[in-house]
């Protein structure tokens, strides 16, 4: 009683089996139907013998249909001549195991003998219990088209950068790896276009700050232009750049090409132009419009952080009758050592300039009057205390001196000068060789 339900059991046991097998089988002629209809070329083949071909491939290789490929003995006339080999030995090695899977791209032929690229994958597979090949293929000659002409646009702006006279790199974005330079860069920097190749950008610059700077900018623009940086060449002379830069694609990075110009002469020379336009030639100093500038910044300065500030007119005494006794000349170096001694006796912060012949302003900052007075008269003692030499001359001289602290009601720069000269005009009346302070602003309008 016990055994038939045991074999009642087994029987049931076998019979989904074989419905199974059914199943697999009904799959199968799907999966079947489903390759010989893929858009994706498909071929089975064992040594180059077709076993199998689905009709996109047939397509693809410009066949009728997929049994012309069948009938093909050996799939080698698909096969551009130098690519023979290769596919040989990667199909040996992929049978014997050594490589499972291949993905890549190739050239192949079509019926009509017309060259084409397919991106391939190929993989061994059981084909009636025996190993077969299945390679897999679709149509990329478009897009491989592409890519040579990018490679070919990418050539000729190399060339055209090349014969550029002004010195260019291309560096990636991501490590500042120079990627390419042309001739007047290698000349520029003093290095080989191989070593150069070696660097980063970062090498060419004095301060890492200017190309972090830069970095910044590319964050939000593409187009730079105008950027002044500090670079060295590999001999370690630096020297001023102007850069101009764009973003770009390089070698499939993210890139920056940029466009520098070596204007340190140009720096200098604009230097020299603005000394010469700013300062006296016969002392150094100041000329009357550059220190009218300097004081006009100085004074809205103390005006924004409320600081004293004081001014003062200083003017050679008796200056006609040493020109008359001694000559212009030796007056000129009178004038050069009035200076002289007044500049010793100022600080760093303050600004004296020549306003006129033998007439000087000086602005001190932070300096209310009381100890502006006492600076003046430092000053006008120094230039007491000892006799100018000019030649075989030593001359004695003096100067008076006006100070006048800025107030709310001075308008400007000159009514701040203009009451340190009046100050000074009081000096002069009063005896000479003396410092006057100015009268407070109020009252000096009321006299006026
Ligand atoms: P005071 O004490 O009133 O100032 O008398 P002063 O003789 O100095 O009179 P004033 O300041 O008016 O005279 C300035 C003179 O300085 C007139 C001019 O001949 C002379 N002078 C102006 N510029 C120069 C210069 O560049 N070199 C020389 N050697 N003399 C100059
Ligand atoms: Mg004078
Ligand atoms: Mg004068």
């Amino acid at each position: 009683m016990t055994a038939k339900p045991i074999l009642a059991r087994r029987q049931r046991r076998r019979n989904p089996e074989r419905s199974d097998r059914k199943r697999h089988a009904g799959v199968a002629s799907e999966f079947r139907a489903l390759i010989d209809d893929a858009v994706q070329g498909i071929i089975v083949h064992s040594n180059f013998k077709p076993l199998y071909a689905n009709k996109a491939f047939a397509e693809l290789f410009g066949y009728a249909n997929a049994q012309e490929i069948m009938n093909l003995p050996l799939l080698r006339a698909l096969v551009p001549d130098d690519v023979w080999p290769r596919l040989e030995i990667e199909y040996g090695e992929m049978m014997r195991g050594t490589k499972k899977s291949v993905i890549g791209r190739s050239r192949a032929v079509r019926k009509d003998g017309q060259e084409i690229w397919v991106a391939v994958t190929l993989r061994v597979i059981d084909w009636q219990g025996a190993p077969a090949m299945m390679l897999t293929a679709f149509d990329i000659t478009r897009q491989v088209e592409l890519e040579y002409n990018l490679l070919r646009n990418e050539q000729k702006l190399r060339a055209i950068l090349e014969i550029l006279p002004y010195p260019i790199y291309v560096a990636r974005r991501s490590d500042g790896q120079i990627l390419f330079v042309n001739r007047k860069s290698c000349l520029l920097f003093q290095q080989s276009a191989a070593q150069f190749l070696r660097i980063k950008s970062t090498d060419l610059y004095v301060d890492p700050a200017d190309k972090e700077n830069l970095d910044r900018l590319f964050a939000k623009l593409s187009d730079i232009r105008d950027i002044e940086a500090r670079m060295k060449t590999a001999h370690g002379r630096v020297f001023v750049a102007e850069l101009a830069a764009i973003t770009l694609e390089y070698n499939n990075a993210p890139a920056v090409l940029i466009a520098l110009n070596d204007i340190s002469q140009r720096k200098e020379m604009e230097a020299e132009l603005f000394r010469q336009a700013s300062t006296d030639s016969l002392t150094g100093i100041s000329n009357r419009r550059y220190f009218q500038n300097i004081a006009e910044q100085e004074l809205r300065r103390a005006r924004r952080f409320a600081r004293d500030m004081t001014a003062m007119m200083i003017d050679i005494d008796n200056f006609k009758p040493i020109n008359d006794t001694y000559g212009h000349a030796a007056g000129d170096t009178i004038i050069q050592g009035v200076v002289k001694r007044a500049i010793e006796s100022l600080r760093q912060s303050d600004s004296i300039g020549r306003i006129g012949g033998e007439e000087f302003a000086v602005v001190l900052p932070e300096t209310p009057l009381a100890a502006a007075y006492d600076v003046a008269d430092r000053l006008r003692a120094h230039i007491e205390e000892k006799p100018i030499v000019s030649g075989l001359n030593a001359v004695s001289c003096t100067v008076s001196i006006g100070i006048a602290q800025l107030s709310a009601q001075d308008g400007g720069i000159d009514d701040l000068l203009a009451r340190a000269d009046a100050a000074l005009y009081l000096a002069k009346n009063h005896g000479r060789n003396r410092v006057e302070m100015a009268i407070p602003p109020m009252e000096y309008k009321n006299r006026k």
